[in-house]
């Protein structure tokens, strides 16, 4: 059978027909390898692109006179040949699957310098491209490139990147309490004390508003893409008609509702957008045509899987969960990315007991350790 994966899913979609005639693996790998390239930059640098289905993650390390870029979870493509371009550093180009990890080994005809952590790239997807690995490197100098036979190996891990998006800001100020407390006020609290220990866990994090300022909701998806995020999490507070009603609830992306009172809820947070309308309408439909319904596939798998670990994680910590399922999905413009990520609704503002829970520093820190948990828990490897 010489139909390659790729084609198998370009001619039929990603569909339930599909997956049942693509050939199966020994593991259920959520990358595949697409393409790699090679080129020559500016500088007398050797460009290596790396192409991937889903968002990789990547060790790099450089043995003598090679580079390898380790991949997790990720498999092999039998069918692919490397398009190299003439006057680089690289001489051939292997793949070697070992169970989830697919190395990708790059032999060059002199040692490489180590590509500074900063100028590595990773594309998202856009046109006919998937994600992009994008490592541009030279020659090392002088004494490193002496003949030695030790081998030099330096993993660069990298940190995994958190987007924490507070809710609302600025000019809308979200729901609001019967004791008056505004929920963009509340999240954005909860938001910043999530950095803290976020960052102190070893993650590296960014805030889509650092003030209470309004952002659109595609430009708040927009900032986990060029952040290269790993996960997304929108903070919320939820407001009920019932007053009595209480607990937190969690969200991810899909189209359809999973049932009235998420779309219902939905329809609330993405009416944000409705306060100012331009600017970002583009945006948000780039992302939509960019995703394959493959991507969209894996992305919502592991929003998924973080969410139910946040819902155990708060329900380990005693946190009063709104009844319902543990996890709900509903159409929400701000998680429409390539990203995986949750809207996370922490309690009820229109609820008196709640509102003034939500407010004092212990409950916030509550808030904040439970959810530390669940992104420690969260396998971003796979
Ligand atoms: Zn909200």
């Amino acid at each position: 059978m010489k139909i390659s994966r790729r084609t198998l899913l370009k001619i039929t979609g990603f569909s339930a027909v599909a997956v049942a005639m693509i050939p199966r693996v020994a593991f259920a790998a959520r990358n595949l390898l697409r393409n790699v390239r090679t080129g020559v930059q500016p500088g007398n640098k050797t460009r290596l692109v790396i192409e991937t289905s889903a968002r990789p993650s990547y060790e790099i390390s450089y043995p003598t006179n090679q580079i390898v870029i380790t991949l997790s979870n990720t498999a092999a493509n039998p069918d692919l040949s490397p398009k190299m371009a003439s006057g680089t550093l690289v001489r051939a180009i292997t793949q070697a699957q070992s169970g989830d990890t697919l190395k990708i080994i790059a032999d060059l005809t002199k040692p490489a310098a180590e590509i500074p952590r900063d100028s590595i790239m990773l594309l998202s997807p856009n046109g006919d491209n998937d994600y992009r690995l994008v490592l541009d490197f030279a020659a090392a100098s002088g004494a490193v490139a002496a003949t030695t036979q030790q081998q030099k190996t330096t993993a660069l891990s990298r940190k995994y990147v958190v987007v924490i998006d507070a809710g609302h800001g600025g000019k809308d100020p979200g729901c609001i309490g019967k004791g008056g407390t505004q929920e963009k006020n509340i999240v954005l609290s909860v938001a910043k004390k999530l950095k803290t220990k976020l960052d102190a866990a070893g993650f590296q994090t960014y805030l889509t508003r650092s003030n209470d300022t309004y952002l659109k909701l595609a430009q708040r998806a927009s900032i986990g893409e060029k952040r290269h995020a790993d996960l997304f999490l929108s903070l919320h507070a939820n407001a009920n008609p019932s007053r009595a009603m209480k607990g937190f609830s969690i969200y991810t992306l899909s189209e359809k509702a999973s049932d009235e009172e998420a779309q219902k809820l939905a329809d609330a947070e993405n009416a944000a957008d409705k306060i100012d309308v331009s600017g970002f309408e583009q945006f948000d439909k780039d992302i939509r045509i960019a995703l394959s319904s493959l991507q969209q596939h894996a992305v919502a798998e592991m929003s998924v899987e973080y969410a139910n670990g946040a819902a155990s994680a708060f329900k380990r910590a005693k946190i009063t969960q709104q009844p319902g399922p543990d996890v709900r999905h509903a159409p929400f413009a701000v998680l429409r990315s390539t990203v995986p990520g949750a809207l996370i609704e922490l309690g009820h503002l229109s609820n008196a007991s709640e509102e003034k829970l939500l407010k004092t520093a212990a409950h916030q820190n509550k808030l904040v350790d439970a959810i530390v948990k669940s992104v420690r828990a969260y396998n971003f490897d796979v």
